[in-house]
């Protein structure tokens, strides 16, 4: 166990650290109060590689680890929380793609991708097919050397602003033998498809930076060479895309709670009240000290787990669902705490304290609710005969 950061990973920790500082930072108050989506300045990211973090090098990826990941997006969610979840999900993406495509799509959409040139969104939520995602009712019937698709989906992050849809739809009726989770596919579909059409951009406590809509398929029509993998393969790419996807979330609230944590040590030793700076007193040291201890567990709870993945160890899937639960409420809890620390003043736009609260509220919610992380992870703990 070596907890030191080697001379690459250090590198492009400092990388990351500067663009949050310099790109990300100083835009956040204004994206989010303008639902602004910085679609030029993450194209800036993808120069530095960020756009393809851990995919293949043949498609123009760096080719990191899980682990190098999780510390670049940790950065990148100090300057922006918003900006920073979404590039993890064009991540995941990007990985799905490179990962599972064959030579033909990855010639053809691995380089645009890790490039920025073109963005991604994940496509799995329906309006009936939340938590039980395999109860998904988008279809997809093959005719001929295409399929079309019918159905829709809801909450898709980047959706109307990106130009590829990873979707999960369904190619074998529920009713039929294989039906649930083996009757899912996932294709690849050019948000330009004629057929494919997009609600209205949500009205959303935080993530105000990003675009989040329904998106409508009806009739579209897709080469059959635009499938990923074999048909019924779908749905096991899209949870292994999660396992990934769920530590990046969790990166994004550690790099946040963070930069709350330092902005309310800050507050402490500046802001005075009764004849004395906040920090002389000791219930209020006592929060500091456990915001930074809460904090201090769910880092190490996640990059254990991010290189059990890397490791493609038996157990990755039970500590990245116990990691995404532990991080995302510690760390929405030390922003809570943070917004608390600066009185009245943190309630107001004028600090930051307020967005990162609204921000990493939905990472609870999103890629799995902690609530199915406790399911995940008591199924994989209740499948072993010993613990
Ligand atoms: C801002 C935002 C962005 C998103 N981006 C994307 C995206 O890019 N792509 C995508 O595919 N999806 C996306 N989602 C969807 C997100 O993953 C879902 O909202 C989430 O999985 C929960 O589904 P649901 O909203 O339908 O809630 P439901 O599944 O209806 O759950 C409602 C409540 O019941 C609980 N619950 C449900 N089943 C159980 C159970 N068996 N045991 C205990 N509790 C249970 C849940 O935890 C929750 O508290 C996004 C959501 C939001 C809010």
């Amino acid at each position: 166990m070596n907890f030191e950061l080697t001379s690459d990973q250090q590198a492009f920790v400092q990388t990351a650290r500067d663009f949050a500082e310099k790109e990300l930072a100083p835009n956040a108050a204004s994206w989010d109060a303008e639902h602004h989506f910085p679609v030029d300045v993450i194209r800036r990211a993808a120069h530095l590689g960020f756009c393809g973090i851990y995919a293949d090098p043949d498609c123009g990826g760096l080719g990191l680890s899980r682990l190098d990941a999780a510390l670049i997006f940790e950065q990148l969610s100090q300057g922006c929380t918003t900006t920073a979840a979404y590039i993890t999900i064009h991540n995941m993406c990007t990985w799905m793609v490179t990962r599972f495509g064959n030579a033909e799509q990855k010639a053809q959409f691995g380089d645009k991708l890790t490039s920025g040139e073109w963005l991604a969104s994940y496509c799995l939520t329906e309006p009936g097919a939340g938590s039980d995602a395999a109860a998904l009712k988008t279809r997809a019937e093959r005719n001929g050397d295409a399929y079309v698709l019918n159905g829709s989906k809801m909450f898709i992050s980047g959706a109307g602003a990106t130009e590829i849809l990873v979707v999960m739809a369904r190619t074998t009726d529920t009713s039929e033998k294989g039906g649930g989770a083996k009757g899912i596919s996932t294709f690849i579909v050019p948000a330009n498809t004629p057929g494919v059409s997009f609600g209205k951009n949500e009205e959303k406590m935080g993530w105000n930076a990003q675009p989040t809509r329904a998106i409508i398929f009806e009739n579209a029509r897709i080469p059959a060479s635009f499938r990923i993998g074999a048909e019924g393969q779908g749905f096991s790419f899209a949870m292994k895309g999660l396992d990934g996807g769920r530590l990046n979330i969790a990166s994004c609230s550690l790099g946040t709670a963070q930069a709350a944590l330092r902005a309310a040590h800050r507050y402490l030793q500046e802001r005075k009240q009764f004849g004395k700076s906040l920090a002389e007193f000791q219930a209020l040291q006592f929060r500091l000290a456990d915001m930074a201890t809460e904090l201090q567990a769910a880092r190490l709870m996640v990059y254990h787990a991010a290189s059990l993945l890397d490791r493609g160890d038996s157990d990755a899937t039970l500590h990245c669902a116990m990691a995404k639960r532990f991080a995302t409420d510690a760390c929405f809890s030390v922003c809570n705490e943070a917004l608390q620390l600066h009185g009245g003043y943190g309630y107001l736009r004028d600090f930051p304290l307020e967005r990162m609260v609204r921000d990493v509220r939905v990472h609870q919610i999103l890629e799995g609710t902690n609530e199915i992380m406790r399911l995940i992870a008591a199924r994989k703990l209740l499948e072993k005969s010993d613990l």
